[in-house]
C-alpha cells in the first residue's frame, strides 16, 4: 500500500495575491514553491506511481493533507506551534519530537490505513 497526500496542484501553483507594483505577502517564497512544485512534476509523478502500483498489485490511497504536518503522531495534539521549523516537529502537549517529514508521514500512513479499513467495512 502506498499513501500520499491529495495535494491540489492548481492551488499550490496559484500565484500569491498581489501585483508587481503592490506585492502580496510571501510573493518570493510562493514563486519559489511554485517553481519547485512544477519542476518536480508532481502530477506526472502521481500518474507514474498509479501505473506502477496497479501493475504491482498495490493499493494507492490519497488522503486529506489538512493538518498532517501540524498534528502530533504520538498524542494527536494539533497546533501550528508544534512545527518549530520547516524540518523540526516538537509537540507542545506531550513533548514528542521528530523530523517534521517523518511525523507527517506517520500521520499520512495512519490516515490511509483508516480509509482502507473504512472501505473494507462498507
Ligand atoms: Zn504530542
Amino acid at each position: 500500500m502506498i499513501v500520499h497526500e491529495n495535494l491540489k496542484i492548481a492551488n499550490m501553483t496559484r500565484s500569491a495575491s498581489g501585483t508587481i507594483d503592490r506585492p502580496g505577502r510571501n510573493v518570493a517564497a510562493k514563486s519559489g514553491l511554485n517553481r519547485s512544485v512544477l519542476d518536480a512534476g508532481w502530477g506526472v509523478l502521481l500518474q507514474v506511481l498509479a501505473h506502477k502500483a496497479e501493475s504491482a498489485g498495490r493499493e494507492l490511497i490519497a488522503v486529506d493533507p489538512r493538518n498532517t504536518s501540524r498534528t502530533c503522531a504520538r498524542c494527536g495534539h494539533c497546533a501550528k506551534e508544534n512545527r518549530v521549523t520547516q524540518a523540526e516537529f516538537a509537540c507542545t502537549a506531550c513533548g514528542h519530537t521528530a523530523h517534521a517529514d517523518v511525523n507527517a508521514a506517520t500521520n499520512i500512513i495512519r490516515a490511509g490505513l483508516a480509509l482502507r479499513r473504512a472501505a473494507e467495512a462498507a
